[in-house]
């Protein structure tokens, strides 16, 4: 056997934990789950599976928000789990890089890379079971994207396998390598429909000496985005822009027992956190007295306080699994729009149809997360309707179906109000290319053949009028 009989899951209590995704909204069957160790055993699972005719699933941390980690509930795939792949190479502090293996968790990482006073760039509240496989496969963003962009930027090269068992492997590193097609970056961002990930080349960067973290409260999201805006021409090293508001506040401390930040409750909060050589918190101070609709300020310097205020955004996602599940939408608008969009849609879900809307996201990026909870009882005809309401008005604001997330399975058929007919025939040539047969992730981003508006196999893309 390929892996070991131990590593090949087939009781139904054992497979369970992989066939349920984070959010329990995907609940799928596998035929069997697989735990290869090395990339050879994923080779050899992989053929297998080609010649077999069988379906694969590869699955990381099991973390991801789209549903694209758990199979369909036919019963016919099997999920590959890569958290065997847990190898990592010595920290190379020349190049600032390190090669990992795909089922090494964020967290495991950065403790690799910490005693060489690097890190990783991208970091995110479910750093210890995200897999650094994962996180390249939905080209993760995280608190950081504002200042050293998403997990694609981190990605210095993969090692992947192939749908035909095929090894692809990029791992030199080399900054400068201008020799053709950016195969590692077509592949982060493929949500495991394209290749298995099996290891990754991490470019890494210094742990910054000092930090500075600052909580500030504002009177509505339309100053806010102002604000920030004054705040990025003032201060250098921004490195996260955080927004949370006072109904997530109070879900998060009710829930938890947390702490309040303030004694009185603010309608909307902005944390931030400045880097530097020097210590930022003077010029970090000065910036944010100069900011006129600020009502409120808590700054951390040390290590517990900046937990205490980092728990406020980062139990959100949690707070809102324990009184759901919520309908989930990640998505970008224009930073110019963000607050008439939040407005149209907290109004849309909730004035239209009796629920509660949740938002917070990274303020920064435009990134804005709709938690929407009174759904449970929904049917899956009515929760699309839902999803596209608020996708079309997402587009209506010249913004993304997924800012972070992914496509999985929660998104594919909308793929289409953020990716054009032409973009999206060229995805398929890229999938029929690298996968003809369709087994890797089935179901998974690109949207059902029968799905593809105004393009179909063999024909040239119709453009739009
Ligand atoms: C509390 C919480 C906070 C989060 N915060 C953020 C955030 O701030 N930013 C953000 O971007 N995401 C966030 N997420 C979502 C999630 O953590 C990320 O999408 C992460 O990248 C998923 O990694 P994973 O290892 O869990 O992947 P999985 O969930 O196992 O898989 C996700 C997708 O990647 C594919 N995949 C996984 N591993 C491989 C591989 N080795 N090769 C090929 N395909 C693979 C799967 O098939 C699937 O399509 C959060 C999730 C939680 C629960």
């Amino acid at each position: 056997m390929v892996v070991g009989e131990e590593h090949v899951l087939t009781d139904a209590d054992l497979r369970a934990g992989f066939e349920t995704d984070w959010t329990g909204q995907y609940r799928g069957r596998a035929r069997l789950v697989v735990r290869p160790a090395s990339t050879a055993e994923v080779v050899g699972v992989v053929r297998a599976c080609q010649g077999a005719g069988v379906p694969v699933v590869p699955q990381g941390g099991n973390t991801g928000l789209a549903g694209g980690s758990v199979p369909d509930g036919t019963g016919t795939a099997i999920v590959l789990s890569t958290t065997r792949l847990d190898a990592l190479d010595p920290v190379d502090t020349a190049a600032r890089q390190v090669t990992v293996g795909a089922g090494v968790t964020l967290a495991a990482a950065q403790a690799h890379a910490g005693p060489a006073g690097l890190r990783v760039a991208v970091d995110l509240a479910a750093r210890g079971s995200a897999t650094v496989g994962g996180m390249a496969a939905t080209n993760a963003g995280g608190m950081h994207v504002l200042r050293h962009g998403t997990m694609r930027r981190q990605v210095a090269g993969l090692e992947a396998v192939l749908a035909d068992g095929s090894v692809l492997a990029h791992l030199g590193g080399l900054d400068k390598d201008n020799t053709g097609y950016d195969l590692s970056g077509l592949l982060c961002g493929s949500e495991g429909t394209l290749a298995v990930l099996t290891r990754v080349r991490l470019r890494l960067i210094p742990v910054p000496a000092h930090l500075v973290t600052a909580l500030l409260a504002w009177p509505d999201l339309g100053t806010m985005v102002e604000g920030l805006n004054d705040l990025r021409t003032r201060v250098d090293g921004l490195e996260a822009a955080e927004y949370i508001v006072r109904r997530g506040v109070d879900l998060v401390t009710s829930t938890f027992g947390v702490t309040p930040p303030f004694a009185a409750g603010h309608p909307a909060y902005l944390i931030v956190e400045v880097a530097g050589g020097t210590d930022p918190t003077d010029a970090l101070a000065d910036a944010i007295a100069a900011l006129p609709d600020v009502l409120d300020v808590a700054v951390a310097t040390g290590s517990g306080q900046r937990q205490a205020l980092w728990q406020l955004r980062e139990l959100h996602t949690e707070a809102l699994a324990r009184h759901g599940p919520p309908r989930k939408y990640d998505v970008t608008v224009p930073l110019a729009t963000l607050a008439a969009f939040v407005a149209e849609a907290v109004a849309l879900v909730e004035d239209d149809r009796g629920l509660t809307c949740h938002h917070f996201g990274h303020l920064g990026d435009g990134n804005v997360h709709l938690n929407v909870l009174g759904v449970d009882a929904w049917s899956p005809e009515r929760l699309a309707r839902l999803d596209d309401a608020v996708f079309t008005l997402v587009a209506s604001h010249g913004g993304s179906i997924s800012a972070e997330h992914g496509i999985g399975r929660l998104k594919r058929r909308w793929l289409h109000l953020s990716r054009s007919p032409v973009e999206i025939a060229a995805m398929m040539a890229v999938k029929r290319a690298l996968d003809p047969l369709g087994l890797l992730s089935p179901g998974v981003l690109l949207p059902a053949p029968d799905q593809v508006p105004m393009w179909s196999a063999g024909t040239d893309p119709i453009l739009p009028d």
